[in-house]
């Protein structure tokens, strides 16, 4: 007896049963059941039949449990390749992440459970249909029967034979079936009829022996087809002016095959116009070698390109990724957020058209698997998403591509809490292929990785055509108020509008809200309330008037007077983007002012329509957070003001200088991109601190030198990793008896395993800096660990919390663990 034995993950919420179970496969199933495929099996004490994924199987058993089998095996083909597994595997430990998370993250989009696989007859001529054995003609007849195509899961029931799988499969090898996996949603898919010429002609005149000259129409037919190659019917009839007898009588002779396509759902839009190639600039070029040279080699290699804003880093993305197609592999791009980077798009769809798969949260599930679908069956040969596409299902992948890779887009904040360019750099190690990220202003952990060697650096230091990078005023907002001014305008920024407005040029105001943090500064001097221990912002919290650090928990009360200047207008920071709307529409009050945040784009192409009007320059001043930072190239827009750039550089995150260097020099990249000379205007009261200093003279490696040393001295990333675990729920009481409950089990553990010596630091239990979400109240523990024994503590904190191998009474707690977050908030 032939049996083997399979590991299968089972899509439940509790996370008692969140990991494989070993099956039995009975010797009938062996040969149709594979990896990555769907089965039903028994579950649980009552044996209720679910569904599951084979992640692994064996042709041992070495436990002693008396094993269930397998029912049934779903599928025809597997869902996910081996190496998706692997990789669904590798992220639920190395983040902490339920098996179940894990693998959805990889499995086509929507329900996993939802997948149907469809199975589509071809024309079969009655010489092949009687050499078929009787189970292969009832399929074949069930099929007819259904118009030519059948759902699988229907298909077997009518069938009511356990071979029905084996069946399926014979009937495709001899080319009688096709299959095609679908998924439900209330838009059905699409097939159109298509048409082609059934025998191979060399030449016209080989044609017209066949068909002979009478039967013109038919000749004219099959000449427009041997031209055309396959075509839509619907078309064929049209460009011919011919009747579908005349089609049907071609098709019978056996001289066309008309068969059934589906036609794709379509995220991109079609009136996208072509985008053409550009002769590399030299410094282009260099870059471009370089990283051919490593290919053509066959290094795998992973490379860093620091490139300033408009030196041309999508055009080496876009020549690297036909090299690739010339090489017969595929290509992943990841951008931040596809909505707010529509130019990248764009030129890779100018560029390669239907070989680019488009990836992103704003499709529907029924387009995105459809695009899922494309890569899966090798139709495309690019992908270019958000974070999520860095799962896209190729399986010849060459090159991996990360655009803007300092973006906080690319850690998922739910599970798998993921990072992009660690699972970038697993499926490149896997496939031997070859990682390219990049960036204006690289990630502190980035840069320090590309000087330690494990990313070759390449830099491009000019802007295209040698274009001048806007200059860049920075206005002491102290002398402001000295001055008597207390508006949220400086005198300059005001008349610079007022003079934009005067010239039709077209202004950006840019605020960087995050309105639940407040800080404490002072108005004449600039002073804001730090912690000395972690050198992170102080957080002002209203209802205990307390200023609070949320990386050690220190809490004092709030000055009243400014501790360096004595000044009275020490004061609570924190202005939102409304606010701003309100001062400039009644400073302005002839002029268009947009607003764009978050809440003025949370409808369906609400964004599109701001950035249109931005474009046809309807609107004088836009006013926006984050998302009027990234990638918009306006030619009309001369002047940005940074209205505040205090509030990122005091939120309480040891990113925060980062965050401000990145944005002042990413926001005026947006100014001067066209023939006029673009200005910048940075509003502040910290005028003098580095990041501002250092963004104003673009000079991003004097900021790098500055901010490691920073990092190193307050132990930071990446010299250390920091790990929250914020334990939450509705009734406040028992959260915090449990979190102590925790942290107390936790610190006796790592004493147990001899840990807590070489943990640099565990602090908490304290109320997380956003206490209550959602009327759950959150208590945070915040973990420094080198890197070392981060794999022993994640261990720890496993058997801790996630197994709760201490048998602590959670009901009404749950906890979320994350493994070096984007911020601590
Ligand atoms: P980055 O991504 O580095 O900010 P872009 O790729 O947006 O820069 O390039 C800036 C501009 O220069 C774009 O309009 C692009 O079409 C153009 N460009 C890129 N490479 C070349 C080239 N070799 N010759 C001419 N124009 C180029
Ligand atoms: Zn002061
Ligand atoms: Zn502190």
């Amino acid at each position: 007896m032939n049996k083997k034995f399979a590991q299968v993950i089972i899509d439940n919420k509790s996370s008692s049963t969140d990991k494989p179970y070993t099956y039995l496969i009975d010797s009938d199933l062996v040969e149709l059941v594979e990896e990555g495929m769907r089965v039903l099996v028994p579950f649980g004490l009552g044996n209720r039949v679910v569904k599951g994924i084979v992640i692994k199987i064996e042709e041992n058993y070495f436990g002693s449990h008396k094993l269930k089998k397998i029912i049934d095996v779903i599928d025809d083909k597997p869902l996910i390749s081996k190496d998706l597994i692997d990789l669904s595997i590798w992220m639920s430990e190395k983040y902490l992440s339920p098996y179940i998370d894990a693998f959805k993250a990889v499995l086509p989009p929507g329900d996993f459970k939802e997948v149907k696989t469809n199975i589509l007859l071809e024309e079969v001529h009655d010489d092949i249909y009687n050499t078929l054995d009787t189970l292969e003609k009832s399929v074949v007849t069930i099929i007819h029967n259904n118009k030519g195509k059948i759902e699988l899961g229907e298909l077997k029931e009518q069938m009511n034979n356990r071979l029905t799988n084996k069946i399926i499969r014979q009937l495709e090898s001899k080319g009688i079936l096709t299959t095609s996996m679908e998924i439900q949603t209330s838009i059905e898919p699409k097939y159109e009829k298509y048409v082609y010429l059934k025998n191979r002609f060399n030449s016209r005149e080989e044609l017209n022996q066949k068909i002979g000259k009478r039967s013109y129409k038919q000749l004219e037919i099959a000449e427009f087809l041997f031209d055309k190659g396959e075509i839509p019917l619907k078309e064929l009839m049209m460009e011919v002016n011919s009747s579908i007898s005349t089609i049907k009588s071609m098709e019978k002779k056996g001289l066309i095959q008309i068969v059934n396509r589906e036609i794709f759902r379509s995220p991109i839009k079609e009136d996208i116009s072509p985008y053409k190639k550009h002769e590399l600039t030299l410094e282009q070029r260099n870059c471009f070698d370089t990283i051919m040279d490593h290919i053509n080699r066959n290094q795998s290699s992973k490379f860093l390109i620091h490139g300033v804003t408009g030196s041309g880093k999508t055009e080496i993305y876009l020549q690297l990724v036909e090299e690739m197609i010339n090489k017969g592999k595929e290509s992943i791009v990841l951008v931040p957020e596809i909505s707010l980077t529509p130019q990248t798009v764009q030129r890779f769809v100018g560029r390669f058209g239907d070989r680019v798969a488009v990836l992103h949260s704003k499709l529907s599930y029924g387009e995105r698997f459809d695009q899922w679908r494309k890569i899966r069956e090798g139709k495309v040969k690019i992908a270019v998403g958000a974070r999520s596409a860095v799962f896209a299902p190729f399986s010849n992948l060459g090159l991996i591509v990360i655009d803007e890779e300092h973006e906080s887009t690319y850690k998922s904040s739910m599970n798998p809490k993921y990072d992009t360019l660690q699972v970038a750099e697993k499926r490149c190690d896997q496939f031997g292929s070859t990682l390219v990220i990049a960036s204006a202003t690289p990630s502190v952990e980035s840069y320090y990785r590309s000087i330690k060697g494990e990313y070759k650096l390449l830099n491009l230091n000019k802007r295209i055509m040698n274009r001048e990078l806007p200059f860049v005023k920075i206005i002491d907002m102290r002398e402001e108020l000295n001055s008597g001014n207390k508006s949220i305008f400086s005198k300059e920024l005001y008349e610079a509008i007022e003079e934009n407005l005067k010239d039709n040029k077209q202004t950006i105001l840019f605020l960087n809200r995050r309105g639940h943090s407040t800080f404490v500064s002072c108005r004449q001097c600039g002073y804001v309330v730090k912690c000395n221990k972690c050198s992170i912002s102080m957080t002002y919290h209203l209802k205990e008037n307390r200023l609070k650090c949320h990386y050690c928990g220190l809490a004092i009360s709030p000055p009243n007077i400014c501790p360096v200047c004595k000044s009275k207008y020490i004061k609570y920071f924190g202005i939102g983007t409304e606010k701003v709307e309100e001062f400039t529409k009644r400073l302005f009050p002839n002029a268009v002012v947009k607003r764009m945040d978050l809440d003025t784009t949370s409808k369906k192409g609400s964004y599109e329509s701001i950035l249109n009007n931005m474009k046809e320059e309807k609107i004088d001043i836009l006013i926006g957070t984050q998302m009027v930072a990234k990638g918009l190239d306006f030619k009309n827009v001369t002047l940005v003001g940074i209205i505040a750039a205090d509030t990122s550089l005091n939120l309480p995150d040891f990113r925060s200088p980062e965050r401000t260097f990145q944005l002042i020099t990413q926001v005026a990249g947006r100014a001067g991109r066209g023939d006029f000379e673009g200005k910048v205007i940075v509003q502040t009261y910290n005028p003098e601190h580095y990041s501002i200093q250092l963004a104003q003279e673009y000079n991003y490696l004097a900021f790098y030198n500055k901010e490691v040393l920073i990092r190193k001295e307050f132990n930071y990333p990446p010299f250390t990793n920091i790990i929250s675990i914020i334990i939450y729920g509705e009734d406040v009481k028992r959260v915090i008896i449990k979190s102590k409950e925790f942290y107390k089990i936790l610190i006796n553990n790592l004493k147990q395993i001899n840990l807590i010596d070489f943990v640099d630091n565990i602090i908490g239990p304290f109320p997380a800096p956003l206490e209550r979400i959602k009327n759950n109240y959150r208590y945070q523990i915040i973990i420094k660990c080198k890197n070392e024994y981060l794999d022993k503590l994640k261990t720890a904190i496993e058997w801790v919390f996630i197994y709760n191998r201490y048998k602590v009474d959670v009901t009404g707690i749950k906890f979320n663990i994350d493994i070096n977050p984007n911020s601590i908030l």
